[in-house]
């Protein structure tokens, strides 16, 4: 007996791999592999949590009026054009099982953020990845990779893993040059770093065929709870909506979101610690002949001489109960991510390295 055969593309589709949370034989271990707030989200979340335990019998909320409120006060956008899902995953399935389907492509960027391909890949659409230069993207390419058939481009700004920013006045070049088929979905996941830069959102006022996608995973420390967030014109968010589940969301998400984003003081707190280790970290590394590019998020992406000395680290700091992140996924096998810890933990990653180099090289 066989099990049913699955839609054509799922099957390429290959599992993603999370960053691992333990290492055996090790007692204390530091997770710096998947960029989350190594302090945790505002204590005002974590109460806010806590207060709706005594509700989860109840149905959540299928509007997410208060959060999307939240999010338009904090934003200055109008939370009729806002959508929430489960993580900004949920937004970027949502446009591609709306957007794509079988005989569509959808493009990303050499080195992008690898659910981009799995929803495309999950709609029963074809994945096309756009070269890059030194680690940046490449807009004339991406605008020359546009045919007919292209339904939906997919660019993070900042980009993960690299880290690195696209400027804004090629971000509207990219936006103008576009035809009006095609989506561009601007994923500001880590938008929150760059201080002055809205994510995207003037260019999704400008035009219609601009989504901008963000999450309460990185800067407000909720990876765990799940709760992403969408900005587009409203008759994107409409079809949207037709194809979001109705109860997404639960109020313990909504409720612990809300709070997070409206704890101004919390972020800023967090955002100056983390510009101030990045700083530190990437010039300690730097200094050891371990460079990388400017880092506009909360990790910096360290270039080692080659993959084996990348994977040789990478061993050595597991060893020491420090876990990053190899990229060879996301054809950058070379280098290792690292998300700014906190500082003991940053320390101690220089640390190693420095061990790690003064044995190998
Ligand atoms: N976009 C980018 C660029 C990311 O790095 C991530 C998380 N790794 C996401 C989207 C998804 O984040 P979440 O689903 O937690 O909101």
């Amino acid at each position: 007996m066989t099990t049913p055969v699955p839609q054509p593309g799922i099957m390429d589709i290959a599992l993603y791999e999370s960053g691992q949370s333990k290492v055996e034989g090790v007692a204390e271990v530091i997770k710096l592999s998947s960029n989350e707030n190594p302090r945790g989200p505002s204590p005002r979340a974590i109460e806010a949590f806590r207060a709706t335990a005594d509700r989860l019998h109840r149905y959540p909320s299928t509007d997410h009026a208060e959060l999307r409120t939240a999010i338009g006060e904090v934003h200055g956008l109008d939370p009729a054009r806002i959508i929430c899902g489960v993580g900004s995953d949920e937004i970027i399935n949502l446009l591609c099982q709306a957007y794509a389907g079988p005989g569509d492509e959808v493009l990303q960027t050499e080195h992008g953020f690898s659910m981009y391909r799995i929803s495309a890949l999950a709609a029963g659409a074809s994945s096309v990845s756009v070269p890059e230069r030194e680690r940046t993207t490449d807009i004339d390419a991406l605008l020359a990779g546009v045919t007919e058939r292209t339904k939906i481009v997919f660019i993070a700004n900042p980009n993960n893993p690299t880290g690195t920013m696209i400027g804004g006045n090629a971000l509207a070049r990219l936006a103008a040059g576009l035809p009006d088929h095609v989506i561009l979905v601007l994923d500001g996941a880590y938008a929150e770093f760059v201080e002055g830069y809205d994510g995207g959102a003037s260019l999704v006022d400008l035009h219609p065929n601009v989504v901008m996608t963000r999450t309460f995973s990185k800067l407000y420390g909720l990876g765990g709870l799940r709760i992403g967030w969408g900005y587009a014109q409203k008759d994107v968010i409409d079809v949207l909506n037709r194809i979001r589940g109705p109860f997404n969301l639960s109020e313990t998400q909504l409720a612990a979101a809300e709070a997070a984003i409206r704890d101004r003081d919390y972020a800023a707190d967090c955002l100056a610690e983390n510009a101030r280790l990045r700083t530190w970290l990437a010039r300690a590394l730097a200094e050891m002949g371990v460079p990388s590019d400017t880092s506009c998020a909360n990790f910096i992406l360290a270039r080692f001489a080659d993959r084996d000395e990348a994977v040789a680290c990478d061993a050595f700091l597991k060893a020491r109960g420090l876990i990053v992140r190899q990229v060879a996924g996301y054809g950058l096998p070379s280098c290792l991510r690292i998300t700014i810890g906190e500082e003991r933990a940053c320390r101690l990653v220089a640390e190693a390295v420095r061990d790690f180099l003064a044995e190998r090289r």
